[in-house]
């Protein structure tokens, strides 16, 4: 018996699991932020400032090598609640709209959370002057948003089928098959009964 490890492995699952509940539980209601945090050229991460840093995902990858599909799935989550984070922020100083391409938001967050981690065509980059739209996976679904409604999707990903709402919530692609949930003509989710 190797205690040790077995009580690594278990503290990271615990971890992922805990990660993919607040994923699944998901209101993800975005906070007002301080007007103090300016993020950093190439690591900016919405929230909680260096309370809240990038979460070592390739290290949960190397160590938990089978749950691989999970991992990348809550890491884009990641990616898409930071960008959500980030158009909040860029829309309060636009009149409460929001942005019409993710490279508006260069002084909230790294570049980083702009390419999704199962995507194999693209490449993350973690400097700005480095971003070009072929390192970016997401896809802006409304651009220019400007419409108090919570459930517009603003982004989503195309290959984890994961969106952001406009009221920063993020739902897994995954959650949406199993409950049914529609995209609108309008762009709004349909959550169905409450
Ligand atoms: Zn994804």
């Amino acid at each position: 018996m190797n205690s040790t490890k077995n009580k690594v492995v278990v503290g990271t699952l615990v971890v992922l699991l805990l990660s993919v509940t607040a994923v699944l539980v998901v209101r993800n209601k975005i906070k007002s932020f301080e007007a103090s945090f300016l993020a950093e050229a190439d690591n900016g991460r919405i929230g909680g400032g260096a309370n809240n840093p990038v979460p070592d995902w390739h290290g949960f990858l190397a160590k938990n090598p089978e749950e691989r599909d999970k991992i990348l799935k809550v890491w884009c989550v990641d990616n898409l609640k930071q960008i959500g984070g980030a158009a909040h922020e860029w829309s309060a100083k636009h009149g409460h709209r929001f942005p019409a391409d993710l490279f508006a938001l260069k002084e909230q967050i790294s570049p980083r959370y702009l390419t999704c981690p199962e995507d194999s065509d693209r490449r993350e980059v973690t400097k700005w002057f480095r971003a070009k739209a072929a390192n970016v996976s997401y896809v802006i679904v409304s651009p220019n948003l400007n419409d108090p409604r919570p459930n517009v999707v603003v982004a989503r990903c195309p290959i984890h089928g994961h969106v952001l709402l406009s009221d920063g919530t993020v739902f897994q692609g995954d959650y949406l098959k199993e409950q049914g949930m529609q995209l609108r003509k309008d762009n709004t989710l349909d959550r169905g009964a409450p």
